[in-house]
């Protein structure tokens, strides 16, 4: 569902990314996890089509069935105070086809905002302006989902409820995408890591394959041995 083949991308004299490539088939999760700075974000904005890569292509087949193609969660959600988290994705429902305030009300739901639907965005706390951007990520049911650090700043509880939700939307064919520091998480609900370091991947594979290639017994573990 998603192809990207040999990007590369430099800031300044500094390659961040040279000569990535990767697929990701309908129902795949696949992770990328690195260091802090190791490329993860710019890959995640090429591959969201926000940013230009300075070399390579990215390719994401147009399916027939979904509201949209792709949705994405930045590292750093911002939404416009003054309104309320339901009509922030009521706002944004608007611009998709056939996706109307009960699919809104349902995603709140889903992503654990139904109790703080009406709240001001400005009042959310932290993590719960990460959920509203996940509920705003997945509204529509894209076929294609990106996320920059979802977990991040999210209680263990809401941790596991966002890998549920991930791995309901891959079960229904959505090929996933997600930048993750979170290892013991990835290692239960992706099934392929891509470990980013200077430029490229320096290992790639399920997490069972990693942690037989590391010989170790965590992606904790096998992480520290690769980077
Ligand atoms: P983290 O785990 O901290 O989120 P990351 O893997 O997402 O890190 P990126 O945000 O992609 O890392 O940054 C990779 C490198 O590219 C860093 O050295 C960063 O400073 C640099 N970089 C990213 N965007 C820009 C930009 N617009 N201009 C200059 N340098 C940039
Ligand atoms: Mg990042």
């Amino acid at each position: 569902a998603l192809r990207a083949q040999a990007i590369d991308q430099s800031f300044g004299d500094v390659d961040v990314l040279s000569g990535v490539s990767l697929s990701v088939a309908r129902g795949e999760v696949a992770a990328i996890v690195g260091p802090n700075g190791s490329g993860k974000s710019t890959l995640l904005h090429i591959l969201a089509g926000i940013a230009a890569p300075d070399g390579g292509s990215v390719a994401v087949p147009r399916e027939a069935a979904g509201a949209r193609s792709v949705g994405y969660l930045p590292q750093r959600p911002a939404f416009r105070d003054g309104f309320s988290a339901r009509d922030t994705l009521g706002f944004y429902a608007q611009l998709l086809d056939g996706v109307d305030d009960e699919d809104v009300a349902a995603t709140l739901d889903r992503v654990g905002l139904g109790g703080v639907a009406d709240r001001s965005v400005g009042s959310l706390s932290g993590g719960m302006t990460r959920l509203l951007g996940l509920g705003q990520a997945v509204l529509g049911e894209p076929s294609v989902l990106i996320l920059d650090e979802p977990g991040s700043g999210l209680d263990p509880a809401m941790v596991e409820r966002l890998f549920g939700v991930v791995g309901d939307l891959a079960a229904d064919g959505t090929a996933v995408v997600v930048a993750s520091h979170e290892l013991p998480a990835v290692e239960t609900h992706a099934d392929t890591v891509y470990v980013l370091d200077a430029g490229d991947f320096a290992a790639s594979g399920s997490p069972a394959e990693l942690l037989t290639e590391t010989d170790t017994d965590s992606l904790s573990e096998a992480f520290l041995r690769i980077v």
